[in-house]
């Protein structure tokens, strides 16, 4: 087995441990003589890995008891339209931050279901940064604020959330479980957890009670939240095997201590690989200024867009794969979800400055 160091931004790399875990439950578990994923999504055995899941997942990210956690599909995409269509009413209206790539589709998808208006926009600074709270416009009658905590294209991080007087609500797809929740600030936070929690289709809804009771009734049934918290994430079949292994990885992070642990992990692998870019001599450069970088999604760019391929191809032989940058942005970029080992961060670390020796 010849396992490489995957920065993919999404899906992304998960541990060892889980797939080998997950591989030899795989024809049957627990003594059933089936898989998980052949069975009832009413079983009494997919009952137990879906309320274990919900139970690991309100541990782990902190959630209050005044929140309702929900296991969707349709990946954050879906949330872009579901969160509008609950929580605006005819007559309200919310602030959608354009903070980077995520920002702006989430606003697009967001003003088709409902209404809202731009609260601040990113654009002219070539989402290079986050807004300070003061620059995020609020008009009277706002319903939430919309933010993106992590702009996974970009590489810029909001380190906390702004207090604007009025709920926010935070996709965390792609810094998921590597930073605190405020809980006290929002009304709703979503995220895939195909990039820090496991296999791609399941999205994480948490939603204030408050705001469950009060939202839009009468939509379709899978576009409204209150019949999925009513029924437990059990409308309609699951995603049962991104569940079952989504609650593998809580465990995994558990024994690796929960959500201080995984915060520790991300600042610290980052600073790795910020560490190289700035002790460069300006070899390469991140364009994320310094108080926003990502601490998920290192983004840096080389020299010269000439050296790309060959950076590219002697990573591959190294062992290092998926390091090139959105097409919208391009560059490179490493994406350090929580499944890294930190031998992939040093090796790419190592990597990245016998490559400007080399090349410089
Ligand atoms: C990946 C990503 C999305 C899209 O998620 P899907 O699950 O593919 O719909 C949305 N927002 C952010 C911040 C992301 O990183």
């Amino acid at each position: 087995m010849n396992r490489v160091r995957n920065f993919c931004a999404g899906p992304c790399t998960l541990p060892v441990e889980v797939l080998a875990e997950t591989r030899d439950e795989l024809l049957d578990y627990d003594g059933s003589g089936m898989s998980l994923i052949e069975m009832s999504h009413r079983s009494p055995e997919y009952d137990a890995v879906h309320g274990d899941a919900l139970e690991r997942l309100r541990s782990a990210l902190e959630v209050p008891a005044e929140f309702d956690v929900l296991f969707l599909q349709g990946g954050a995409l879906l949330q872009f339209a579901m969160v509008p269509m609950n929580l605006l009413p005819p007559g309200s209206t919310a602030g959608y931050v354009r903070s980077g790539a995520w920002g702006k589709a989430a606003h697009a998808d967001a003003e088709r279901a409902a209404s809202t208006y731009l609260a601040w926009d990113g654009t002219d600074a070539g989402f290079t940064r986050m807004p300070e709270p003061s620059e995020i416009e609020v008009r009277p009658g706002t319903r939430y604020v919309h933010l993106t905590s992590n702009e996974t294209i970009e590489g810029i991080q909001l380190r906390s959330l702004p207090d604007l007087a009025v709920p926010l609500v935070v996709d965390i797809s792609s810094d998921f479980l590597t930073q605190p929740v405020d809980w006290h600030q929002v009304d709703l936070v979503y995220g895939g957890v195909q990039k820090n929690l496991g296999p791609a289709g399941l999205t994480v809804v948490v939603i204030r009670r408050s705001a469950l009771d009060d939202s839009v009734a009468g939509l379709p049934s899978y576009l409204g939240y209150a019949g999925h918290a009513k029924a437990g994430s059990l409308l309609n079949t699951p995603p049962m095997f991104s569940v079952y292994v989504m609650g593998k990885m809580l465990r995994w992070i558990e024994d690796r201590g929960g959500l201080a642990g995984m915060a520790e992990r991300a600042a610290r692998r980052s600073g790795v690989l910020y560490d190289v870019i700035d002790g460069s001599d300006g070899f390469y450069t991140g364009p994320a200024r310094p108080h926003a970088r990502s601490r998920t999604n290192v983004v840096f760019r080389l020299p010269s867009p000439d050296l790309d391929g060959r950076f590219l191809a002697e990573a591959r032989d190294a062992g290092l794969v998926n390091l090139k940058g959105h097409r919208s942005v391009g560059g490179m970029r490493a994406s350090i979800y929580n499944a890294m080992p930190d031998e992939g961060v040093d090796e790419l670390a190592g990597f990245m400055r016998n490559f400007a020796q080399g090349a410089g």
